[in-house]
């Protein structure tokens, strides 16, 4: 049987560079992936190819993309345009750039049922209300009369994944969904998302937090400066992360950690990727880069049963576990 949705060696360029490449992942119905990496690491490019929503001056220049066996990278802009309406969706951080703030949130959900099902106003205007509550709006009836700017930052984003779940997408491509958003509403946020995907839903969490993720995901991709650094389970990336990004990532995030420790940033900044360090990427922030680091650019290889890591002393960090962590701090 094949995948519902799999991704093989991706590469995204602007003009000459490579902002992506060599990333795979694979997501089935009812299954949670995160995309993990700072801004710029290319975790938004990725998923924006899949929906063939790449910006203008990017193009996919090798991999592969199937989505239920088909070949998405073959499809025409109008078949890929029927697509995203019916089978794969996204939403992103900031909902109220995305609605029109002049109509009714009921107008515009409503108007996909109009446009796409061919329904009578009224019938729309219905299952807007039926999609508005099912995300848990409350008042849904009323609420549907409200313009966007009358709704609070988390209802808002309800209001964007009704939306997006309105015609019973197979996909739901979520980009730092909650980004905006403070600890509480987020948790309901990423309930919300959970109960779809474990209702079916395919669901791929783009973030730079790793314990956002943590909640939402079975599995994880960690990206750095365009490449995959790290991916496996939640379960064993948290356990023992087996790349010192992933490590830093992880000492790095308000929601990962126990309370009673501090967040520790990563030092440095994430690479200029049209000029990225030699060797390995992350060596200039590593703690535990040694020379050959600095030339040798290290592979992402299959270190235990469904992990993979590139860093060239993947099985060290691995070993060591918290006690890397603890010899730092
Ligand atoms: Fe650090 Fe070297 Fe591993 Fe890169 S390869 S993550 S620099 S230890
Ligand atoms: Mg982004």
């Amino acid at each position: 049987m094949s995948r519902l949705l799999e991704v093989s060696d991706l590469a995204v360029a602007f003009g000459d560079v490579r902002a992506v490449r060599g990333v795979s992942f694979t997501v089935e119905a009812g299954e949670s992936l995160a995309i993990v990496g700072e801004s710029g690491s290319g975790k938004s490019l990725s998923s924006l190819a899949v929906l063939g929503l790449l910006p203008p001056q990017a193009r996919v220049v090798a991999g592969d993309i199937r989505w239920d066996g088909h070949d998405l990278l073959a499809c025409g802009d109008e078949e890929l345009r029927q697509l995203r309406g019916e089978e794969l969706a996204i939403i992103f951080q900031d909902p109220l750039s995305a609605l029109n703030p002049s109509l009714t949130v009921g107008y515009q959900i409503g108007e996909m049922f109009r446009r796409r099902r061919g329904l009578s106003r009224e019938e729309a205007r219905n299952r807007a209300v039926e999609a508005m509550a099912e995300v848990g709006i409350p008042d849904a009836a009323a609420r549907a009369g409200n313009y966007p700017h009358e709704f609070s930052g988390g209802m808002r984003q309800r209001v964007m994944i009704a939306m997006a779940l309105a015609l019973e997408p197979r996909l739901l491509i979520a980009d730092e969904p909650t980004t905006a958003l403070d600890v509480t509403v987020q948790a309901q946020i990423l309930r919300l998302l959970r109960q779809r995907q474990e209702a079916g839903l395919a669901v791929i969490i783009i973030s730079h937090d790793l314990g956002v993720v943590a909640r939402t995901a079975q599995s994880v991709v960690v990206m750095y400066a365009g490449r995959a650094v790290e991916s496996g389970t939640v379960a064993d990336l948290y356990s023992a992360p087996a790349h010192p990004y992933t490590r830093g990532l992880m000492a790095a995030s308000p929601s990962a950690r126990d309370a009673d420790r501090t967040i520790r940033p990563i030092d440095g900044y994430p690479p200029d990727i049209t000029s990225p360090p030699s060797g390995c990427a992350f060596h200039p922030r590593c703690p535990f880069a040694q020379g050959r680091c600095r030339t040798d650019e290290p592979e992402l290889r299959t270190i235990a049963p469904g992990r993979k890591s590139a860093c060239h002393f993947a099985e060290e960090v691995l070993s060591r576990g918290e006690s890397l962590g603890a010899a730092r701090a």
